[in-house]
Order: structure tokens, then C-alpha cells, then sequence
């Protein structure tokens, strides 16, 4: 499969350009140059498959470049075999609402499970190609956990996790920072999410920085993350779907999740709406609903890997949306940049054909997990109430699978605040409780990010 830039359409790249890269050189993110849609004899055949050999399907077609089927599925299979349930996924009833459990890896959030996958990516190639790789990463909590989780320990690469100081929680910190292996290292920026973005960011697009150190990247943005995520929409519609179209509703941040089910649509999947579930963060739901893609402060919330105002992949969306012309692309990202971009009502309209959005305040959120807990006695992690409240706000409770993005052993505070009990850590994590943590605090200044990194590495 060959894939462009979104901010240029005339270069071609092969997988593992992409994979490796991360993010285009000229700031734009990779997408496949065509999609084969699966026919509905295809989708037959995939219904009744493992978690891991529709993952193997699904994934194949976007990586043929990269490694063999053979050796995708027994890769695929050793990157599982560390999650808690043996279909790496789980599904769950809350009255007619489904729930799509997706924190059953190793740190307890989704991030795992295209995480464990992308480590074992990151291995197959260095097998070949033996020059030392140095991975940067920006955290809203969860994924950098799931990144040296995935990477620790692994030869001829280094991992260096950004989070937000402070503004994450301890249990999420504890499941970065407790780590021995020294090709793990921890910076605690004084600034916020996006602040942790725009630094990696800026090091993707300086050259000669990226370039010395030969800098690779797995945030969100990555694609490889994206093909991951979009098999456990097939899963669940093959578990649930009965044949008729489903919605899915996300709790988004970064939109990789959701976009991740777009994909899935596009390849064929009978996906009816994608609700963008969000926090009072809610650029993308006042973007949905009514165009205004403004972005404002980043507000501290409970549900903190949601606490984002530029949802990277919504490039990919607007892609889409410019009919894949990648010059007035470009165009539309400098406006957003300048803060100077409102949806205009066509554009709007394709958005609603595929997305619908809601938004709940802190005060919902643990009302919600509250509620769930009075009426089916299990527990919710408050991102997974806020795409609860989402779908139940819209009225969306029939043919719907929520995605339960985390653990609520993670966010212990909100739990605490809703049903006032201590949600525990799993038996197998006890352990993080009672280990020393290493981070460096720095400050939200590139050059002194990047002095410490070359100094590291
Ligand atoms: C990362 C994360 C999200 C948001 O996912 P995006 O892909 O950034 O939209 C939601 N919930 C939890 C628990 C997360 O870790």
C-alpha cells in the first residue's frame, strides 16, 4: 500500500517510511493514497475469527511492504500475550448500551493494544536496519505508560516520555516513572498536554535535530496506532451487530480513537454514527456541532487524557473533507494555527454524515459514574462515563457499543469523588504502589528538552 502526506499528495511512501517517520517531513500526517473497501462476502469470512487472526486480516493489507502475514500473525500473538483476557478485548452489557473493554493490557488503558503491537513493530525493523533509534513521545497520561510498557528493555532504542507535571494522575504516573531498564526516560514538562505536543512536534520538524538522533515517534498520529485500534470496531460489530449497522461512542482527546473507526467504516464495516464523546475541552464537539473549531485554554479536568485542544488526526478527517486535496489542506492547518478557522457549512454537513458529538462537565461525569454504579453495580474510569453520558444525552442507547477507554483503578480520585471507595490496582500491578519513581522536572522550553535529550542518548 503507498501513502501521502495530508499536506502532500504527489510523494509516495511505503509503510515503513511511515511507521518509522511517524509524521510527515512537512508536518502532515501520512494516510493511505486509496482504501480498498472489503466486500460483503469478505466481511463474512472475518466474523467468526480470534481477536488476533482478525487483527492479522485487518492489518495485513496496510503492512504488506513491511513483513509477511506469517510473520504478522505470530508477531501479533506474542504483543497479546500479556493481556489479562484471552480475546485481548472484552464486551460488556450496561442495560441496552454495549461496552467495549479495551483496558485489559499491560497498563491498564487502550493505549496497550496498539502500543504492545507498535513495540514489537519497533523490533522487527531494528532486526534489519541496526541504527540506533531514539522515540519521543508526548503523554496526556496513558500512552506513555503503554509506550515504555511496550518498549523497556528493548535493544538499540530509547524511549523518552514528555507528560504534563502534575497534571496527571499519581496511579498514571507511577506506571511511567517506576521503571529500571535505562532506555527509559521520563520528563515532567512544567506546562500542559498540548505544550508536551508542540515540543515534539517542533523536534519532528527540526532536521537536524530528528535527524542526529534519529527521532521516531508513537503518538497518536502514528498509523501504525491507528490500523491497530480500528480491529476492535470489527470485533465488536462481529460480537454485537446482529447485522444491523452500530454506533460507536468514543471518549475522544487527540480524535486517533475515533478516527481509528472511521477507518473501519471506510473499509466497509456497517457503522451507522461515530459520537465524539468529550470533556469541557470540547473543541471538537463545538467544531460538530455547530463549525467553531476555536481553541481555547486547556482546562484541568478529571478525565485528563482527554484535557486537549488540538486533536492531531482531525487532519486526516479534514483531508477527507477537502476531497483529498492536500494543498487546501495545508491551507486550512495554517488557519488553524492562527486560530482563524470556522467549518463552513458544507464541509459541516460531510462531518455529520459520518459524526455527532456531546459533551459532559466534570459534575456529569461522576454523577454518571455514580449512577452506573447504583444501577448495575460495576465500576466505569470517568472517560468511559463521559462517552456513557454521551450516548444516553443523545438517546443513542440501542445498537450502541461504548468504548471503555480505561481502568477506573487509574482515577482513583474521581471514583473516590462519585461512590466515596477506593478502586484498586489489579493483583498483577500491586507492585507499582511500592516503587521508587524517577522523572526530571523541566521546563516547557524546547532547548533545554532537547539539551537534555542529546545529552542521554
Ligand atoms: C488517550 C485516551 C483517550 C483519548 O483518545 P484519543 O485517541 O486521543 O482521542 C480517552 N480515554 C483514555 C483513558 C485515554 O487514555
Amino acid at each position: 500500500m503507498n501513502y501521502i502526506s495530508t499536506r502532500n499528495n504527489q510523494k509516495n511512501f511505503t509503510f515503513r517510511d511511515v511507521f518509522i517517520k511517524g509524521l510527515a517531513d512537512d508536518g502532515g500526517l501520512f494516510v493511505p493514497k486509496s482504501i480498498n473497501q472489503l466486500k460483503k462476502e469478505d466481511l463474512d469470512n472475518l466474523k467468526s475469527l480470534s481477536y488476533k487472526d482478525l487483527a492479522a486480516e485487518i492489518i495485513y493489507p496496510f503492512i504488506g511492504d513491511f513483513m509477511s502475514k506469517d510473520e504478522l500473525s505470530s508477531l501479533i500473538s506474542n504483543s497479546y500475550s500479556n493481556f489479562r483476557v484471552n480475546d485481548v478485548v472484552k464486551i460488556s452489557d450496561l442495560g441496552n448500551l454495549k461496552v467495549l473493554e479495551l483496558f485489559h493490557g499491560p497498563t491498564l488503558a487502550f493505549k496497550d493494544i496498539a502500543m504492545q503491537l507498535i513495540g514489537s513493530f519497533y523490533q522487527y525493523h531494528l532486526r534489519r536496519d541496526q541504527k540506533k533509534i531514539n522515540i519521543i513521545v508526548a503523554t496526556s497520561g496513558d500512552t506513555g505508560a503503554a509506550a515504555i510498557d511496550a518498549l523497556k528493555g528493548k535493544s538499540n532504542l530509547n524511549v523518552f516520555v514528555l507528560h504534563p507535571n502534575n497534571k496527571i494522575s499519581p496511579v498514571q504516573r507511577k506506571l511511567m516513572t517506576i521503571h529500571e531498564e535505562s532506555n527509559v526516560f521520563n520528563i515532567a514538562v512544567e506546562g500542559n498536554f498540548d505544550d508536551c505536543q508542540n515540543l515534539v512536534k517542533s523536534m519532528f520538524n527540526d532536521e537536524k535535530f530528528s535527524k542526529a538522533i534519529n527521532m521516531s515517534g508513537v503518538n497518536s498520529i502514528n498509523w501504525a496506532r491507528i490500523i491497530a485500534q480500528s480491529v476492535y470496531y470489527f470485533y465488536a460489530y462481529f460480537k454485537v451487530g446482529n447485522s444491523q449497522p452500530l454506533s460507536f461512542c468514543v471518549p475522544t482527546g487527540n480524535f486517533g480513537d475515533i478516527y481509528a473507526g472511521y477507518l473501519a467504516k471506510k473499509l466497509g464495516l456497517p457503522i451507522d454514527q461515530l459520537i465524539v464523546a468529550t470533556n469541557k475541552n470540547d473543541i471538537l464537539h463545538r467544531a460538530i456541532s455547530g463549525g467553531d473549531y476555536t481553541q481555547k485554554k486547556v482546562e484541568e479536568t478529571n478525565t485528563p487524557s482527554m484535557d486537549i485542544q488540538i486533536a492531531s488526526n482531525f487532519e486526516r478527517l479534514l483531508y477527507d473533507i477537502k476531497d483529498c486535496n492536500s494543498e487546501v489542506t495545508k491551507d486550512v492547518m495554517s488557519k488553524i494555527r492562527n486560530n482563524a478557522y470556522k467549518i463552513d457549512k458544507s464541509d459541516l454537513d460531510k462531518i455529520k454524515k459520518n459524526f455527532i458529538s456531546e459533551m459532559l462537565d466534570e459534575k456529569e461525569t461522576v454523577e454518571m459514574i455514580k449512577v452506573i454504579n447504583e444501577e448495575y453495580h460495576i465500576v466505569i474510569d470517568p472517560h468511559t462515563a463521559v462517552g456513557v453520558g454521551a450516548a444516553k444525552k443523545l438517546g443513542l442507547e440501542k445498537n450502541c457499543v461504548v468504548l471503555s477507554t480505561a481502568h477506573p483503578c487509574k482515577f482513583p480520585q474521581a471514583i473516590e469523588d462519585a461512590i466515596s471507595k477506593a478502586e484498586n490496582l489489579p493483583d498483577s500491578l500491586k507492585y507499582v504502589n511500592e516503587r521508587k519513581e524517577k522523572f526530571e522536572v523541566l521546563p516547557n522550553d524546547i532547548k533545554q528538552i532537547k539539551d537534555y535529550i542529546i545529552n542521554s542518548v
